[in-house]
């Protein structure tokens, strides 16, 4: 297998389509960040996870986690790979600060993410959780807690872990059983069973900070009576050393269809000490903040999965005959034609690469928002951050899978066969579309919290935003039917909500998908006004054109698909099914 990182786009999306240097100048947090800073960043990002996390990922493959009387341990080829991951700081690359993050944009952050989770999705999940259980406490934590938990986070000598589902609770998080009770020093005791959670017991590092949402006796029913807890694997003495085990347990691991070398476990809590994070009862909200950063983190997962799947596919295409090009024979001296001159072929990779870019694309302008809304407190931002977040989710993820997917077919039943490797990314793509809400939930998210609830002002926003860039006039026509299109979808989706209480949950995946081909299709009329006159801007121009001819005319039958009432779906008896 291989894998390069994509760290021409990356530089060409920081620093031309998106004008970083200008933005970066303007946000004090920012203001002395240097262009050769980011690249040599880029460039060792693109090395670590090309070489060490790839190779590790290739080692990896016949080993799984295993089980051993509550202990469990991850694959032995991570070790040292995660070793230099964390050494390098790179789970404090956008931390904070004051207590041993680098600070860095969150923009950043993403070209770095998808890299990781493309070369080494299971071993990153170690990553990406301590990431987001840092940026949780340094969101709603207690001075204290930022300088008991954050340095070791950002540093990797400890891991996080989030701790929310359990066996009848995965969606529906108002129906948690697991009971925290107060005691006398202000501390939990926390009592209950987790099912699929991720690092949470593992053997990559010295101690394991789990974020549980539990209930308080006297709390009010549903999600406004969640609270949010960190419950460490071990408990430190009064100087901040490690002491006690604390009194929670991995029940068994889960075993998985894909990312077996990324532990699961079920979560006993047997009485242990927790330490309660934010506000009680208001849990939910302070886990939101990991969340949305998962949730985006999750999206880049996708891609990462779809660029892999893209590299194995492209070069198989390459250097594999079999059959005639259409036009006679392309490669007189062999006996067959590499698969590149088959226009089917062509078309699954034209249909990768342009999800791929659109999507990396995407994520940098989801992350650049994050960095307006959290260090120049924009309120645009912050609201093109909740509308755009679930989007990022969902789109990013089904389109990395439907990629993977039509890599595995570009190989034929080579695709299928363990030894190419493509099934394995297959099968770690799909985990993305499910975990950290489904993407049905996430399309729910947005129809009916993001578009209803504010009558469609955010999306209106977003348009009033598109429409002030500057896109490559060739696409701009088209571009703006289809941003009329998203707009009058948008306000017949509002209006029609009013009369029928179905409709939200029965358009929303079609509504998410015509969002985000909007959202690409802006994106590439805006790479393409950016994209410089060589082989590398000409591939832009015609990945464009494949774009805009092939998949986003798919937004004419969606408009259509959504134009119909919800009882398509409603009428039928339960019974029937
Ligand atoms: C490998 C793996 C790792 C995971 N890691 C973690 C972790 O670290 N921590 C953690 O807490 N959890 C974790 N999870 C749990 C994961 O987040 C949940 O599985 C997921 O959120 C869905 O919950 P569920 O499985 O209970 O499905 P359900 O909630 O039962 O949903 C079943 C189906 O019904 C749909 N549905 C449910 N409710 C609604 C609704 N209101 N409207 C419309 N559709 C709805 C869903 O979209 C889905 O298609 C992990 C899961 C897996 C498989």
């Amino acid at each position: 297998m291989i894998y390069s990182a994509p760290e021409k786009d990356a530089e060409f999306l920081l620093f031309d389509v998106f004008d970083v240097e200008q933005i970066w100048s303007k946000i004090a947090d920012f203001r002395d960040i240097d262009r050769s800073t980011i690249e040599a960043i880029i460039a060792e990002g693109s090395r670590l996870s090309a070489q060490t996390l790839f190779e590790s990922f290739q080692e990896s493959k016949h080993s799984g986690c295993d089980w051993n009387g509550g202990q469990v341990l991850a694959p032995k080829e991570f070790k040292n790979a995660f070793k230099e991951l964390t050494s390098g700081g790179w789970l404090g690359l956008s931390g904070n600060p004051r207590f041993g993050g680098q600070g860095m944009p969150k923009m950043l952050g993403c070209l770095i993410e998808e890299m990781f989770w493309a070369s080494n999705a299971s071993l990153y999940l170690y990553g990406t959780l301590t990431v987001g259980a840092s940026l949780c406490i340094d969101s709603h934590g207690s001075e204290d807690q930022k300088k008991a938990y954050l340095e070791k986070l950002y540093s990797g000598q400890w891991t996080g872990a989030m701790a929310l589902t359990e066996s009848h609770a995965g969606t529906d998080l108002g129906i948690i059983k697991t009971k925290a009770e107060p005691d006398a020093d202000g501390s939990y005791t926390l009592t209950g069973t987790k099912i699929f959670i991720t690092s949470g017991e593992h053997d990559m590092a010295e101690n394991i900070i789990h974020l549980v949402l539990a209930k308080l006796p006297d709390a009010p029913p549903g999600t406004k009576g969640i609270s949010l807890f960190i419950v460490p694997k071990f408990l430190m003495d009064s100087n901040g050393d490690l002491s006690e085990r604390n009194s929670w347990s991995s029940g068994s691991l889960e075993h998985k269809m894909g990312i077996t070398g990324s532990a699961t476990s079920v979560i006993n809590y047997d009485n242990a000490r927790g330490f309660l994070l934010g506000e009680e009862n208001q849990g939910l909200n302070a886990m939101f903040t990991m969340m949305n950063y998962e949730r985006l983190s999750v999206g880049l997962q996708g891609l990462g999965s779809g660029d892999l799947a893209y590299q194995q596919a492209a070069q198989y295409a390459k250097d594999r005959v079999q059959g005639r090009s259409p036009r006679g024979p392309q490669n007189e001296n062999g006996v067959a034609d590499s698969l590149l001159v088959h226009p089917d072929v062509r078309r699954m990779l034209f249909t990768q690469r342009a999800y791929n870019e659109a999507g990396r694309a995407f994520g940098l302008f989801v992350g650049m928002q994050l960095d307006l809304a959290n260090h120049a407190d924009d309120p645009v931002a912050k609201q093109l951050v909740d509308l755009l977040t679930p989007v990022a989710k969902a789109f990013l993820s089904d389109k990395g899978f439907e990629g993977a997917v039509l890599a595995q077919q570009v190989f034929g039943g080579h695709g299928y066969i363990k030894e190419w490797g493509v099934e394995q990314i297959v099968r770690d793509a799909r985990i993305a579309q499910i975990y950290e809400g489904t993407n049905g939930v996430q399309a729910l998210d947005l129809v009916a919290r993001k578009v209803i609830k504010d009558g469609g002002r955010a999306v209106q926003s977003f348009l009033e935003y598109v429409r002030n860039t500057r896109v490559d006039p060739g696409f701009e026509e088209v571009l703006e039917e289809n941003l009329n299109r998203l707009d009058s979808v948008t306000q017949g989706i509002v209006r029609r909500s009013q009369t029928d209480v179905d409709l939200p949950g029965a358009v929303s995946a079609d509504y998410l998908e015509l969002f985000g081909l909007v959202c690409y299709a802006w994106l590439w009329a805006k790479m393409v006004h950016h994209a410089p006159n060589d082989e590398y801007g000409s591939a832009k121009k015609e990945t464009a054109r494949f774009f805009f001819h092939r998949l986003l005319p798919r937004t004419v039958f969606l408009e259509q698909s959504i134009a119909s009432n919800s009882d398509v779906v409603m009428t039928l008896s339960d019974d029937a099914f």
